[in-house]
């Protein structure tokens, strides 16, 4: 019995604990996935979109200006005839610089190599001068422009992005260099604006993979390769004009990544976002899942043992015990006797038995009825037990007849005992509603004889109690 029931409490936590684990850990992988393809298929390139369109509205502006300055008939009928008039030019750029709201325009002549600017001729430009390798460098490039974060040769504690805009004449030929300059902090406080909008880090990085623009906040590093355990991820993001990807950082966090190529700049946007906020929320809900599964187990075991405990205990009484009247029954009393049986051998002592049958009982029920006859049953029980020793153990056999084992008493003494049962019973009134009722007992008293089955002591017991009732009834017979 008490294995079984720990058999059944085991299976339940086994299926409780499987249950549990399975659906909490389920929906926590499921929502983890979702978490990550949602935020590098959809949120990442979605806001990756949003700040490419901004930075194209924002920063592909001064390219415009520069292109339309490049072109401009007056730009080039004034290279083309000489320079003369530096004011003219000087005029054309304070407009544009002005106009348009940039800290600086500015027009190198190839022929003068005067560098124009809206304060006056700056300087000439000379391919000694480390400051001026940009000049050379866009005479000679292939492409129609340049975006370069430089100082400012107007004021050297400012860093600058230009925009370099090669001039040409109408058959195509170079004749100079033109464009405007940002202010990096504008610029950056741009890439605020955008990471606060977004809550994302934003920074620019070049072919070769230096960065290049980052906001006030950047804390990464200089070049994406230096990063550690990056560099496959630079290679890959560096050879493609877009990636969506993402990966463990070493502190752990999951890092999503979005690059895509911003061809007018031949720069990099990168877009990262860290999942660990979302991730860790998702953890401590599985937590709590888990936690709140726990307790509910325990409630659940709980019960089930304390229900199976009282069940248990109900069916062992109804499995031992007579509902009338409360004592042992047949299968009690037999299982009392092997063990008394078994001990005897190696205890050796006197073992008793007395078989008892109410007198003319059926008249009982017949003259008051059943439930007369009841109350006697539980009546005579009562005072025989209040007349035997704490060890004899009384039976309800069936109907009225009774066995009572004592147990190291010798034949002589249950003799006795049954006599001072029986003279109590005779004595005993039973009170049914303003009558009482008596009843006598009959008993035929044996010695147990060491080995042999109940079924031989009973019948010796019974025959005396036979005799008994033959003898005249209230009376105890002894069989030896
Ligand atoms: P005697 O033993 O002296 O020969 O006469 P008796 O009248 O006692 O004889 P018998 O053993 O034939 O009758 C037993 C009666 O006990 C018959 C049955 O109806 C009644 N009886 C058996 N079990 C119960 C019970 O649980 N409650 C009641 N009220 N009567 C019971
Ligand atoms: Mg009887
Ligand atoms: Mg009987």
């Amino acid at each position: 019995m008490l294995r079984r029931k720990y058999l059944f409490v085991g299976a339940l936590t086994i299926l409780m604990v499987a249950g549990f684990m399975a659906t909490s850990l389920t929906s926590y992988f499921v929502a983890r996935d979702s978490l990550a393809s949602s935020i590098s298929d959809q949120m990442l390139p979605l806001t990756s979109d949003n700040i490419y369109s901004e930075i194209q509205r924002d920063l592909l502006r001064p390219i415009l200006i520069s292109s339309v300055m490049a072109t401009d008939t007056f730009v080039r009928d004034w290279a083309l005839t000489g320079e003369d008039d530096a004011d003219r030019i000087i005029a054309y750029l304070t407009e544009i610089q002005n106009e348009y709201d940039t800290i600086t325009a500015f027009y190198v002549s190839e022929e003068s190599r005067q560098y124009y600017h809206p304060t006056g001729v700056l300087k000439t430009v000379t391919a000694e001068d480390p400051d001026d390798i940009w000049y050379f460098r866009v005479r000679d490039m292939r492409t129609p422009f340049e975006v370069n974060v430089d100082t400012d040769t107007a004021d050297r504690s400012r860093v600058s992005i230009f925009i370099n805009y090669r001039v040409l004449d109408y058959q195509g030929r170079y004749i100079g260099a033109t464009g405007v300059g940002l202010s990096v902090q504008a610029v950056t406080r741009l890439i605020d604006t955008y990471q606060q909008r977004y809550d994302r880090t934003i920074y620019f990085v070049d072919r070769q993979g230096n960065v290049t623009l980052t906001g006030r906040d950047y804390q990464g590093v200089n070049r994406l390769q230096d990063r550690a355990g990056f560099s496959p991820l630079a290679t890959q993001i560096l050879s493609t004009p877009s990636t969506s990807q993402d990966f463990i950082d070493p502190s752990g966090d999951h890092i999503y990544l979005n690059s895509r190529l911003v061809p007018e700049f031949d720069w990099y946007l990168i877009v990262e976002q860290r999942g660990t906020a979302t991730e860790a929320r998702l953890d401590s809900t599985l937590l709590r899942n888990l936690s709140l599964s726990g307790g509910i187990m325990i409630l659940v075991l709980l019960i089930a043992h304390f229900t199976l405990r009282s069940y248990q205990r109900k069916l062992e009484d109804m499995a031992t015990t007579d509902r009338l009247t409360g004592i042992a029954n047949r299968h009690l009393f037999e299982s009392i006797f092997e063990h008394i049986a078994r001990s005897i051998k190696r205890y050796p002592r006197p073992v008793s038995l007395i078989s008892i049958d109410i007198d003319y009982f059926k008249k009982v029920n017949d003259t008051h009825g059943h439930h007369a006859g009841d109350l006697v049953l539980q009546g005579v029980c009562t005072v025989i037990q209040e007349n035997a020793r704490d060890s004899d153990t009384l039976c309800r056999w069936g109907g009225e007849e009774f066995v009572m084992l004592l147990d190291n008493c010798s034949l002589e003494e249950a003799v006795k005992r049954a006599e001072i049962i029986r003279e109590a019973v005779k004595a005993h009134k039973i009170a049914f509603g303003r009558m009482t009722i008596s009843v006598t007992l009959s008993m035929g008293v044996t010695g147990y004889h060491v080995g042999e089955p109940l079924e031989r002591v009973l019948s010796r017991a019974d025959t005396a109690l036979y005799e008994a009732k033959e003898a005249g009834r209230d009376r105890v017979i002894t069989a030896n």
